[in-house]
């Protein structure tokens, strides 16, 4: 495995659960135990220490099950020999392979973005710059307010720090809610006492204690500390020059296998087949890497598996307000839409069809809801005449699902239509 993240983890545990006599290696370039990122805001917010975000806690866990985790980098992978390349100079053979290296922040390219006190919020290693600079009061900077920054928020709130979040949309998380939803978590972060600019870039971060950062607007603000959560890449560099074919992300089939056979991919890394939606996409949540792992892993070790689909699902808390989008929340060609929106309450739901199924739609303080909607979106749910309900009446939607569940069976027929 290329990655000790939740990917490489999994993929490496469900290998050995059905190959008891294969050698196990999992290559991983941080220094720390394989670990979750996604615990890094328990860790920043004080809830958890660093042994909380290790994936696997039980001492001598990984040498019980016989699967070796190697530090090291890989630089190069040559994949008519089956040999990857270490940064050391170390080269590994494999028979089979899992690339499952996860992604990196985006850097964006602004003078100062190097400096001392600016920090992406990726790894431990980061999680712990950040503590040592995000004291009660210290002035905190955040570029971003996506799926990341969001979630980050809350835990710099309960770290005391006086915060200001820069986002260059026009919205709160505008690569996953719309306008209005997006609109309406701005407002409760400012009701939150977040200073929230959004249509506003950071243009230049000047050194000093504290920084200075210049935002689009003209305005210079001080900071103690910038974190930068501008969204990130796959984790693929180490593939250029090999024939293994990537879009955004490592493309995969229903197996995850690349297209060199043997070679798999999965997590954030990867680019897998939405049977769904018909479409390669790279969905970077933690859920989707382990479904994909072990769908890679049942592979690799000779038992054919297919992945149903890729969970297009992010739910997000911010400073206690719980949002969600799922599937194609922005709408589909030639489909409807319904919106309700209560500003005073902070609720909002936005519902997309396409003919009588829901195709994606937002939430936000709906949490009593985000099975159904779920549910509705992930099983394509034919809902017939509650569609029309649905957009008389957006709140229905437990009787909706209730009434149309038993439509299941037409899904799965759907399903199969689409495989033949
Ligand atoms: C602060 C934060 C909060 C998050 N919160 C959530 C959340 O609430 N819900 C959610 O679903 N997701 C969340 N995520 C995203 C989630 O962490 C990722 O989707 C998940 O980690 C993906 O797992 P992975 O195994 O594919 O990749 P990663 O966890 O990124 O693991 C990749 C591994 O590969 C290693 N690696 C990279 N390049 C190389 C190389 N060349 N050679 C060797 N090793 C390499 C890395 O060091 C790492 O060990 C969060 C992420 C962050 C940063």
């Amino acid at each position: 495995m290329l990655g000790a993240g939740p990917a490489g983890v999994i993929a490496a545990e469900t290998i050995r659960k059905h190959r008891p006599a294969d050698a196990i290696t999992i290559v991983g370039d941080e220094p720390e135990p394989p670990y979750s990122r996604m615990a890094i805001p328990y860790l920043l917010a004080g809830q958890i220490g660093e042994a909380g975000t290790w994936l696997r806690k039980g001492a001598g866990h990984y040498e019980a099950l016989r699967i070796n985790v190697v530090p090291g980098r890989a630089t190069a992978l040559d994949t008519a020999s089956r040999i990857v390349s270490l940064a050391d100079g170390r080269q590994l053979g494999f028979d089979t392979l899992l690339i499952a290296t996860g992604s990196t922040p985006l850097q964006p390219p602004i003078p100062g973005i190097n400096l001392p006190g600016v920090h992406p919020c990726w790894t431990l290693a980061d999680a712990r710059r950040i503590m040592a600079l995000a004291g009660k009061g210290a002035r905190v900077l955040q570029m971003g307010a996506g799926f990341i920054g969001c979630i980050i928020m809350e835990a710099l709130a309960l770290r005391g720090v006086q915060l200001s979040v820069v986002e260059m949309g026009d919205r709160m998380v505008p690569r996953m809610m719309g306008p209005t939803a997006g609109g309406m978590i701005k407002e409760w972060c400012q009701r939150h006492g977040v200073q929230v600019h959004t249509g506003t870039r950071v243009e230049a971060i000047s050194p000093g204690a504290p920084l200075s950062v210049r935002l689009s607007s003209g305005e210079v603000v001080a900071a103690d500390l910038v974190i930068s959560a501008t969204g990130v890449k796959p984790a693929i560099g180490f593939l250029e020059g090999t024939p293994i074919r990537c879009k955004q992300g490592i493309l995969t089939d229903w197996r995850m296998q690349t297209n060199v056979p043997g070679i798999y991919a999965a997590g954030d890394c990867a680019e897998a087949f939405d049977k769904l939606s018909g479409r390669h996409v790279v969905s970077a949540i933690q859920p989707n890497a382990a479904d994909q792992a072990r769908v890679a892993a049942l592979n690799m070790a000779g038992m054919p598996a297919e992945l149903p689909g890729v969970t297009q699902i992010n739910v997000l808390d911010t400073l206690g307000l719980v949002s969600a989008s799922f599937g194609r929340w922005q709408g589909v060609p030639d489909g409807e839409h319904v919106e309700l929106t209560d500003r005073a309450a902070s609720r909002h739901l936005s519902l997309q069809f396409k003919d009588d199924v829901m195709v994606g739609c937002n939430s936000v303080g709906w949490t009593e809801h985000v099975g159904v909607l779920r549910g509705l979106v992930e099983g394509q749910v034919r809902l017939g005449t509650w569609k029309d309900r649905l957009k008389e009446d957006p709140t229905r939607l437990m009787e909706a699902y209730l009434a149309s569940a038993q439509a299941q069976g037409q899904w799965r027929g759907a399903w199969d239509d689409r495989r033949r």
